[in-house]
């Protein structure tokens, strides 16, 4: 069969649309983020921004809040920005006991300066005990509050790790976590973000 005269393919006008401007973003990027805290006596017990009940809690400079941490370092990794331990160091006495969920909301005003929206984030958290199962809620709602986006776009699961490891032995909670962003150009009106 005979192709019939056709204009020029679209493939082909948006490749030649595409060379006169610069080389668009991909609209979705994809981050992981771990981290790790000792478990230490007269500490409070911090996850997801919730204080959770616990004869430990997690040592560090902030408040440990290990989940929180490694949510932060997916969202600045899937935006290819410095990790947490170069955006809060951890010798800057201003972040000494620091609230992580406000250090998320610093990380926020970041993803947004840049035109970055968070799709959803995913996490697991691996901890001997205590038992968080009841407190994942909570946690789902504060990261959500903090993020502006729904509860449903963050995912929290918690697991032990069978007593095979320093976690297992309640040495430390250990938390893993991935982001998804989407560029969104209309972000650079937000009226939230202060001129820089
Ligand atoms: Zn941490």
């Amino acid at each position: 069969m005979e192709a019939a005269p056709t204009e020029t393919p679209p493939a082909e006008q948006d490749a030649s649309e595409a060379t006169d401007r610069a080389p668009a973003l991909p609209p979705l990027r994809i981050g992981i983020g771990y981290d790790v805290h000792r478990l230490v006596p007269d500490r409070p017990l911090i996850l997801g921004g919730v204080r959770i009940p616990h004869t430990q809690g997690l040592a560090g400079h902030s408040d440990a809040d290990v989940l929180v941490h490694a949510i932060i370092d997916a969202l600045l990794g899937a935006a290819a920005l410095p990790d947490i331990g170069r955006q809060f160091p951890a010798d800057d006495p201003q972040y000494a006991g620091a609230n992580s969920l406000q250090l998320l909301d610093n990380v926020l005003k970041l993803l947004t300066e840049r035109q970055w929206r968070i799709v959803n984030v995913d996490s697991t958290v691996l901890a001997q005990g205590p038992k968080l199962a009841s407190f994942i809620p909570a946690m789902q709602a504060a990261i959500a509050r903090t993020l502006g986006i729904e509860a449903m776009n963050i995912g929290i699961k918690a697991t032990t790790t069978e007593g095979l490891d320093a976690i297992g032995a309640g040495r430390g909670i250990a938390a893993h976590a991935v982001a998804l962003l989407m560029h969104d150009p209309s972000l650079q009106d937000c009226a939230c973000i202060p001129p820089r």
